[in-house]
């Protein structure tokens, strides 16, 4: 737990939000600020600040986030439509919240390159 973090802060439920998937080790919740019909995040309750600070012995968390994001898209019924996966590191990817995130976009087409 970081007392300066918001995602952590929602892991610890002393914020609000809109939980769409939750066991010991992850958290999954709506963005708030939504870029797709689906745009959900995926947060180890563990804080780590961002890849750059992932450790050999968080890959399995890693994996199993990466896991129930392919769940959740199933559930939500964006599997075979598709959908996009992102995972933005530091300054030049516009990383905002300091802990680490998957966001799960779908129920829309993306392009390709990104900006
Ligand atoms: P990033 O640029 O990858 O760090 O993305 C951070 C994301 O967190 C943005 O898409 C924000 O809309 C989202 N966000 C920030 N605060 C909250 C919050 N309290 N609840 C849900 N999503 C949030
Ligand atoms: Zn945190």
């Amino acid at each position: 737990m970081n007392e300066n973090c918001i995602f952590c802060k929602i892991a610890n439920k002393e914020i609000e939000s809109e939980i769409v998937y939750e066991d010991d080790e992850i958290l999954a919740f709506k963005d708030l600020s939504a870029q797709a019909p689906i745009h959900f995040l995926f947060i180890p309750k563990k804080h780590i600040r961002s890849m750059n600070e992932l450790s050999a012995e968080d890959f399995v968390l890693v994996a199993r986030i990466l896991g129930k994001v392919k769940d959740l898209a199933e559930e939500y019924g964006v599997s075979e439509t598709g959908y996009r996966t992102v995972i933005n590191c530091n300054k030049d990817a516009g990383q905002e919240v300091f802990h680490l995130h998957v966001h799960l976009l779908g129920g829309r087409a993306f392009t390709w390159p990104p900006g």
